[in-house]
């Protein structure tokens, strides 16, 4: 479980690497062309980023205000101060109404809490209902992006799985077909489901009522047709009034998908008629990462993938090798709060070009915080030997001149004479690069030679 060497495995089929890296940037384009058709597009980043900091600055005085309205409202509502909890809660309301199947609208807090695997342990049959969601799920795979869970596959490769699973014609691809197919497939399942659980986009507490933003009406579908719904979401998740969601659901979609606006952005204030809803509030680190003063930024995401679509890491490297339910950059300072031994690697699998942090609808100063998360995880023992090692010895030449003077001439001589010193399968800098040409002296000694004296 390294990100290194995950992403090794995944280039090793450099063609796919080149479409997946492709086909990212083609969603990064089309965000960069609908956000400059919004004249006030950085003064909307501004204001969502304020709104954000001003909420997560009084969530004991939002959170209660939601439940307490959200009760009003006729939802029962449960906190979790973690994954277990919140899974048991899951686990719990199925149970007191004896039901063994459900369906579920993407959550990425879910796949944060491992609930799938939790609940078919408990004799729980989970039907994911958005595709991509569900592409993954019958190949028993986690998904690889937060917004395009299932992007790391071609049509050809759906087009086996579903050959497999669905009973589709062997060889076809034809995305029109195999959609077709998913929606006869779930329309089933839809119909025999008992109970549906969704995601929160975002939480106002002002009205007690909540939004859910998907693309294939798949959220109003199952919550529409079963007889109980759950929502989860994390605390963070809270706005303050209604009026501010407009400034979100404006940034949202244009920064996921280059679309003005999510196709169904479905409000939830109260149970229908003879419906039970629950809404489950979730910590999970959430309040320790709002202790960190360096990251608690962090906790602003609006989950819109923008990130992940620009980081050339990312692109180049897929999402499982992030082995994290949340990859790429906001993944990188997510992670580590939750567990820092496990996910030491993560803050190294950056450039940090600074390029997430440009695209990020709320400002979080991404590439500053993985940054910052780098010299956590040196202070906390937990860099690779080697790493650390190189790092120590690179300090000592750096640190005086006359170490870099001998370590420049030393490099010199090993380009020229001993190149298998530089470039070997020790050096993983030299893995896709070539050695540069010796140059026959250092800018130093040229510039002790060159440098005019004053006459
Ligand atoms: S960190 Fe910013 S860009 Fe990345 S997913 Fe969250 S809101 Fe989007």
């Amino acid at each position: 479980m390294n990100h290194a060497s995950n992403a090794t495995k995944f280039n090793q089929n450099e063609p796919r690497v080149d479409w997946h890296d492709g086909a990212l940037w083609f969603v990064r384009q089309k965000r960069d062309r609908a956000a400059v058709q919004v004249p006030e597009w950085e003064e909307l980043r501004a204001l969502a980023s304020r709104i954000k900091e001003h909420t997560l600055a009084r969530l004991d005085q939002y959170l209660p205000e939601f439940e307490e309205k959200a009760l009003q409202n006729g939802i029962r509502v449960h906190w979790a101060a973690d994954a277990a909890e919140h899974n048991r809660i899951v686990l719990g309301i199925l149970q007191q109404h004896g039901f063994r199947h459900m369906v579920k609208s993407k959550s990425m807090l879910t796949e944060e809490c491992h609930l799938n695997p939790f609940l078919e342990q408990n004799g729980i049959e989970v039907i994911d209902t958005d595709l991509g969601e569900r592409i993954v799920q019958l190949r028993r795979e986690p998904p690889s992006h937060i917004v395009l869970p299932a992007i790391h596959l071609k049509k050809q490769d759906v087009g086996d799985t579903f050959h497999t699973h669905l009973g589709t014609e062997a060889g076809a691809s034809d995305p029109q077909y195999l959609t077709e197919a998913a929606r006869q497939h779930l329309r089933e399942k839809f119909l025999g489901a008992e109970l549906a659980l969704t995601g929160v986009n975002f939480a106002i507490a002002e009205t007690g009522g909540f939004v859910v933003c998907t693309n294939e009406g798949n959220a109003d579908m199952g919550v529409h047709l079963a007889r109980v719904h759950i929502a989860c979401m994390g605390i963070e998740k809270i706005i303050p009034k209604a009026e501010h969601l407009g400034v979100f659901l404006r940034l949202l979609a244009r920064s996921a998908t280059g679309q003005p606006i999510t196709t169904y952005s479905s409000h939830f204030h109260r149970p229908r008629p003879g419906q039970e809803m629950h809404l489950v509030i979730v910590d999970n680190g959430r309040s320790a990462q709002l202790n960190r003063p360096d990251f608690r930024n962090s906790l602003k995401c609006i989950r819109c993938g923008a990130c992940l679509n620009t980081c050339p890491v990312y692109r180049r490297s897929g999402g499982h090798s992030y082995h994290n339910a949340v990859a790429g950059p906001i993944g990188i300072i997510l992670a580590p709060n939750l567990d820092l031994h496990k996910n030491a690697d993560l803050p190294f699998a950056s450039t940090l070009c600074g390029s997430c942090s440009n695209v990020c609808p709320v400002k979080i100063d991404i590439h500053d915080q993985i940054w910052r998360w780098r010299q956590v995880v040196t202070a906390a023992g937990e860099v690779e030997v080697s790493k650390s090692l190189g790092m120590r010895l690179l300090g000592a030449v750096l640190s005086g001149p006359v170490g870099f003077r001998l370590a420049g001439r030393a490099a010199r001589l090993a380009l020229r004479g001993l190149p298998f010193m530089l470039k070997n399968r020790w050096n993983p800098w030299f893995k896709q690069r070539e050695l540069p040409e010796p140059p026959p002296q250092s800018f130093r000694d040229w510039y002790v030679s060159n440098r005019k004296r004053p006459s």
